[in-house]
């Protein structure tokens, strides 16, 4: 199969590439990248107005499978990711089983073949069961293409036990990603600790239950060497801790969320809209325009959806013991095109280093850049069409998106994902 996308703006500065051409691909491969390419053979997609770009990553998505097929499985995620633009997800390890073996990560791996969408890179767990006491088979979860490690869902809460964790996993030029929070400071807390707290009447969950184990991890990884990014960092003191350990040469990295970028705690008023409570919580406003400084100026580096499907009956309840998350992969692209890039604040380059080509390093993939001889792991992104989020818009499994009702600007209309056509004028196409 061969397709030529005429005419659309070619965005990827890893080749120095920012102008209007076309892009031959054929079989798994891009073969060719020219002005006016004439291939009767192939069939044209129509790039005007749109823009292609390395394949999207999402590297923090949860999908559930196994062990709660009910919210997502990985073929529902799957759909979810690639009507969202991406062809590229990495799975979180707390499912149930914990994926803590290479079996496990294995089993992810064959689903993702087998739904035929996109390419799924599971994450390990830094410990067993995730329950911080004795090290995961790391080793064997790295034959089986673990792409990283993490705890996530919980803060690996032991400093010793997280030290040997980045001893070892350092061992195999793989990133420990952490979900940072102190568990006694956070206990019972379910919005952030402040103006929300007091605001609300509800138990607060501090910045510095988040910014203390960040400070900790910095100086873990400066005595280990281990590469270190924080998971869905939502502080702007934990933000300038990374930005200083960055000044320093130590080897971290950072994620943010949409909705720490687009939402804060003052969004959530007396409606109690559980699609808002999710962990970390949202913050201030103060910390949300620092988290979009932080994005632009280059030291936060990827954006991640930490997609989190929960079941109606999950959410539908009171706030306090609602489950924590959102679901976001089909709704990261058009909030940063709505948000960001419409606005003139943030380029269409810098959007392509930390929605595709951060993450890849990160996570030890294989670079997919627009030049002849790369995978065929494209997105093409229409910026002017509109979305309206509504549940039935909504391929994953599950409903609860904190944007349900948003009208955003700009979507990717097209996927390619090794030469296959997952995603055809915005119609997922397995
Ligand atoms: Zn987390």
């Amino acid at each position: 199969m061969a397709y030529l996308i005429k005419g659309a703006h070619l965005v990827d500065p890893q080749v120095a590439l920012d102008e209007v051409a076309d892009v031959l691909i054929e079989g798994t491969k891009i073969s060719k990248v020219a002005q006016n390419i004439e291939d009767t053979d192939a069939t044209v997609v129509d790039g005007t107005g749109k823009y292609l770009v390395p394949g999207l990553v999402d590297m923090h998505v949860h999908f559930r499978d196994p062990g709660f097929e009910y919210k997502e499985t990985i073929a529902t995620g799957a759909a979810a990711a690639t009507h969202g633009g991406f062809t590229d997800v990495a799975t979180m390890p707390n499912t149930s089983p914990v994926t803590d073996s290479g079996s496990q990560v294995r089993y992810q791996i064959e689903q993702a073949q087998q739904a035929g969408l996109c390419h799924v890179r599971p994450m390990g767990a830094l410990t067993a069961g995730e329950q911080g006491e004795a090290l995961a088979e790391i080793g064997d979860m790295v034959i089986e293409g673990a792409s990283a490690f993490s705890d996530d869902g919980h803060g690996v809460q032991s400093a010793g036990m997280m030290r040997t964790c980045m001893e070892y996993v350092s061992q195999f030029d793989r990133v420990v990603c952490a979900h940072c929070e102190v568990e006694s400071l956070t206990k019972n807390g379910v919005v952030n600790e402040g103006r929300a707290s007091t605001r609300l009447g509800m138990f607060g969950w501090p910045a510095a239950g988040e910014e203390l184990e960040i400070v900790r991890d910095i100086e873990l990884a400066r005595i280990t060497g281990c590469d270190y990014h924080v998971c869905h960092i939502s502080t702007a003191r934990g933000l300038d801790y990374v930005r200083h350990a960055k000044e320093e040469g130590l080897p971290v990295t950072c994620e943010v969320t949409p909705h720490h970028l687009f939402l804060t705690e003052d969004d959530i008023d007396d409606s109690y809209d559980t699609n808002l409570k999710m962990n970390p919580p949202l913050r201030t406003q103060e910390d949300a325009a620092a988290m979009r400084a932080g994005l632009i100026d280059g030291t936060i580096d990827c954006v991640v959806t930490d997609h989190a499907p929960h079941a109606a009956h999950e959410k539908d309840c009171e706030w306090e013991i609602a489950y924590f998350g959102c679901v976001g992969l089909e709704t990261s692209l058009p909030l940063m095109l709505t948000n960001l890039i419409s606005t003139g604040e943030m380029s269409m380059s810098r959007l392509v280093e930390v929605m595709a080509i951060n993450p890849r390093r990160i996570l030890r993939l294989t670079p997919v850049k627009i030049e002849a001889g790369s995978a065929a792991d494209l997105t093409l992104i229409d910026p002017t069409r509109e979305i309206t989020v509504t549940p039935e818009y909504l391929k994953s499994k599950s409903k609860n998106s904190s944007f349900l009702g948003a009208t955003l600007k700009g979507c990717a209309t097209d996927v390619f994902v090794d030469g296959k056509r997952t995603l055809t004028d915005c119609e997922v196409t397995a």
